[in-house]
C-alpha cells in the first residue's frame, strides 16, 4: 500500500498528522503500508517557488493513493493566479486523471443537531454523491468573453463524450453495488442535449448492472429533493457542474464540515483522498481542528483503492464510538459533550481502533 502524504497548509499538517497515526497503528498490526511525504500548495511555494514541484509529481505518480490535507491561506493571496496554492491540487487531478469525485454525506446520530434541517429529515442520512471531475462546461471549448454586435458576451461549452459518461456511470453503479443498490442519475435532459446523451448512455450502462435500481432526476428537482427528503437517495451520479453544486448542498445537510471525507479516483482505482474542508487559517496551529474528516478519508482509501472494506469499517466504527462517548472538537461541540483538541481526538480514535 504505497501512500503519498501531502499535508499542505494551515490545519493540513495537524489533521494529516492524526490520520497518519491511524495508518501507523494499522501498519503495526501488519498491513503493508509505505508512507512518503510530499510538499504541495503554499508550503511548497515557500520551499521551492512552485505549488506543485516535480518531486511531488513523481511521488504522486509512483503512489497508489494520496492522502491530502488542504492548501491555501492569506499568506499566498497575492501570488500570481497560475502559481496559487490551489494549482497544486488542480495539477494533481489533471496529471493523475482523477475523473470521479466521491463525496459521502453521512450524518452520525450523535451530531443530528449540527444540521439546520429537522432531525427527522436528516437523522441517519447516508448518501454518496459522485461528481464527474474532468469534463463538462468547466473544460469545454470554445469558451471566452468577446464583443459581438457592439456588446460583450460570455460563453462556455457543455460537452461530454459517451466514453466519459460511460466511465463515470460505471463508478456510480459499482459504488451502488457496494451500498444500497440504488443509483439516481441527475441531468437536465429537458433542456440540454448534452445531458440527453448523459441519460441515454447511463441507461445503456444499466444493462450491465441488473442488480442496481437506476432512476433519473432533473437537477432542479434533485436540488429540492435533497432538502425535502434526502434519505430517499443512496448514490447520486452527475456531471461536473451539477455535481459541484449538489455535493456542497449535500455536505451542508450534515452541518459539520470537519466530518466529511472525499475521494477522487482514476479508472484503475488510484485515488486522492482529502477532507472536503479547506485549510482553516483562522484556527491553524492551535490544536483546534477536527481531524475526523481526514481520518475518515483514510478509511475511504482503504475501501476504494486497497479494496479493504473491513479496515475502512473498522476506522469508521472507531470514529462512531468516539462520538458516542461524548468527545467533540470545538466545531461540533454541544452542551453536555466534552471538548478536546486535535491530538486528543486522534488519541481517542486510536484507542477505539
Ligand atoms: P475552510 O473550509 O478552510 O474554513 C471554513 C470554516 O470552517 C472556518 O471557520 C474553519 O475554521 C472551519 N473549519 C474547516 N475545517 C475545519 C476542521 N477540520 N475543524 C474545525 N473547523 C474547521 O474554508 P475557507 O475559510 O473558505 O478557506 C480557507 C482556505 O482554504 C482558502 O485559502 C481556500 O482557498 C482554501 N481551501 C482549500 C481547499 C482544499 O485544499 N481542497 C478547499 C477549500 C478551501
Amino acid at each position: 500500500m504505497k501512500i503519498c502524504v501531502m499535508p499542505g497548509d494551515g490545519i493540513g499538517p495537524e489533521i494529516i498528522g492524526q490520520a497518519v497515526r491511524v495508518l501507523e497503528v494499522l501498519r503495526g498490526e501488519g498491513l503493508p503500508i509505505e508512507l512518503e511525504t510530499a510538499l504541495v500548495g503554499g508550503s511548497a511555494i515557500d520551499a521551492t517557488g512552485t505549488p506543485y514541484p516535480d518531486d511531488t509529481r513523481r511521488l504522486a505518480q509512483a503512489a497508489e493513493a494520496i492522502l491530502f490535507g488542504s492548501v491555501g491561506g492569506p499568506k499566498w493571496d497575492g501570488v500570481a493566479r497560475d502559481k496559487r496554492p490551489e494549482r497544486g491540487l488542480l495539477g494533481l487531478r489533471k496529471d493523475l486523471e482523477l475523473f470521479a469525485n466521491l463525496r459521502p454525506a453521512i450524518l452520525y446520530p450523535e451530531l443530528v443537531n449540527a444540521s439546520t434541517l429537522k432531525p427527522e429529515v436528516v437523522a441517519g442520512l447516508d448518501i454518496l454523491i459522485i461528481r464527474e471531475l474532468t469534463g463538462d462546461i468547466y473544460f469545454g471549448e470554445p469558451r471566452g468573453m468577446e464583443v459581438r454586435a457592439g456588446e460583450r458576451v460570455g460563453f462556455n461549452t457543455m460537452i461530454y463524450s459517451e466514453s466519459e459518461i460511460r466511465r463515470i456511470a460505471r463508478v456510480g453503479f459499482e459504488s451502488a453495488r457496494k451500498r444500497g443498490h440504488k443509483l439516481c442519475s441527475v441531468d437536465k435532459m429537458n433542456v440540454l442535449e448534452c445531458t440527453q446523451l448523459w441519460r441515454d448512455v447511463v441507461t445503456e450502462v444499466a444493462a450491465e448492472y441488473p442488480d442496481v435500481a437506476l432512476s433519473h432526476m432533473l437537477v432542479d428537482n434533485a436540488a429540492m429533493q435533497l432538502v425535502k427528503n434526502p434519505k430517499q437517495f443512496d448514490v447520486i451520479v452527475t456531471g461536473n457542474i451539477f455535481g459541484d453544486i449538489l455535493s456542497d448542498e449535500a455536505a451542508m445537510l450534515t452541518g459539520s464540515i470537519g466530518m466529511l471525507p472525499s475521494a477522487s479516483l482514476d479508472s484503475a482505482g488510484k485515488g486522492l483522498y482529502e477532507p472536503i474542508h479547506g485549510s482553516a487559517p483562522d484556527i491553524a496551529g492551535r490544536n483546534l481542528a477536527n481531524p475526523l474528516a481526514t481520518i475518515l478519508s483514510s478509511a475511504m482509501m482503504m475501501r476504494y483503492t486497497f479494496g479493504r472494506a473491513d479496515i475502512a469499517s473498522r476506522i469508521e466504527t472507531a470514529v462512531r464510538k468516539v462520538l458516542a462517548s461524548g468527545l467533540r472538537t470545538a466545531d461540533i461541540a454541544e452542551p453536555g459533550t466534552r471538548s478536546v483538541g486535535t491530538r486528543e481526538m486522534g488519541d481517542a480514535v486510536i484507542g477505539a481502533l
